[in-house]
């Protein structure tokens, strides 16, 4: 058994003083405070001083980093980018697919579904465990596909999102869908049966067609305001309905780049400390130098940050403890309102038990931040890196 204690621990609904958590193997045992309770004979202790424990972060959108694309990323490609993120506080993550030819789509599937179990088999040390895939893409809009290739988009059928599911072996756990195409609804309505977390998104959705979208099972938005049909007061639209539906959680890239920082502050006031989502978007350039990167079939360069392809923003090289970091300082959120769209949100909304909280039999996912938010230390399933 090991414990670990600091300045302060956030779980992150409650704040504790003096904390002292306790891990046995990969999980969390007890949660307490050191005022409370005695170190167990025996245990070793980490003391991290005037740093805050906080649950690790889960990024359920995520492309790569490291250099690694997902879409082609091989096992040690995969770890680079697993090492990457744990440095930046991520214990687990969504690798998440961009639109490809559909041979290569299944192929990315298989592989990344291989990645998943064998993580579950064995933990691979200061690695983050990817947990499910996000499927971005092919059901998406031409009008809205950002830089998803035309060629490869589709109409949603059932028969070809069960070939996705089957060739993802049952690892899909989310899915971004424009609700607007002919076939959307009965692919979201069954989606949703099979425990996806269906996220509407890259879409032309007016009210309505949004409003269709959630009733068949829609529950989520991806990287809001971007690649939407933008507000307009008469018809507020997909973006409308993602501010003001109770029914939809929303996440955002909050880099400063897809957002201005004050639709960044507009989103996370109106979704609220519940409902609004951190992901990163992040691609192969991720801890990299500025240069030409792989994001699925198309080739992306980076400068000052900024990934484009075509004209057009291609992902992103933000971290997840960057997000965290921007959101108190564009929206003004302490650090503690500002974890929670970075792990317990992302957790919840995608039915992950035990994860993205510190609590006693949560899995012992772990960041330890530094009173101005930087990464210290990161846990992942009991092993610190
Ligand atoms: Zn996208
Ligand atoms: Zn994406």
């Amino acid at each position: 058994m090991i414990a670990l204690t600091a300045s302060r621990l956030y779980t992150p609904l409650d704040c504790l003083e003096q904390p002292l958590l306790l891990v046995d193997g990969d999980a969390i045992v007890e949660v307490s405070s050191r005022t409370a309770r005695e170190v167990p004979a025996g245990t070793q202790t980490t003391d991290y001083g005037d740093a805050t424990l906080a649950p690790g972060f889960v990024d359920i959108h995520i492309h790569g980093g490291a250099g690694h694309d997902v879409m082609n990323a091989d096992t040690a490609g995969l770890a680079a980018m697993e090492r990457l993120l744990a440095a930046h506080g991520v214990a687990s993550y969504f690798p998440t697919t961009v639109t490809a030819p559909v041979d290569q789509t299944l192929s990315a599937l298989d592989r990344l579904a291989s990645a998943i179990e064998q993580a579950e088999q064995a933990r691979a040390e200061g690695h983050a465990q990817p947990l499910g895939i996000h499927l971005e893409g092919p059901f998406i809009s031409h009008l809205r596909r950002g830089v998803h290739p035309p060629a490869n988009l589709l109409r949603p059928t059932l028969e070809m999102f069960d070939r996705f599911w089957q060739a993802a072996r049952g690892r899909l756990r989310m899915m971004t869908i424009a609700p607007e195409l002919e076939g959307a609804k009965e692919v979201i309505a069954e989606a949703a049966r099979r425990g996806v977390c269906v996220s509407l998104g890259h879409s032309n959705a007016d009210l309505n067609a949004t409003r269709a979208g959630v009733a068949a099972g829609a529950s989520h938005c991806t990287h809001g305001f971007n690649a939407m049909r933008p507000l307009d007061h008469r018809e507020p639209g997909i973006i409308g309905a993602m501010l003001t539906d109770s029914r939809l959680s929303a996440d955002i890239i909050a880099d400063g780049i897809h957002l201005d920082p004050i639709i960044v502050q507009l989103f996370v006031e109106a979704k609220g400390p519940d409902a609004a989502v951190l992901i990163t978007d992040a691609t192969a350039a991720t801890g990299m130098p500025d240069g030409h990167y792989r994001l699925g079939s198309l080739e992306v360069e980076v400068k000052d940050g900024r990934c484009m392809s075509e004209g057009r923003l291609a992902g992103s090289v933000l971290t997840m403890d960057r997000a965290v970091r921007n959101v108190m300082q564009f929206a003004g959120w302490d650090l503690q309102q500002a974890l929670r769209p970075a792990s317990l949100n992302p957790a919840r909304i995608t039915g992950l038990a035990g994860r993205g909280k510190l609590e006693a039999g949560c899995k012992a996912d772990i960041v330890v931040l530094t009173p101005a938010g930087e990464v210290r230390a990161t846990m992942v399933r009991g092993a610190i890196c």
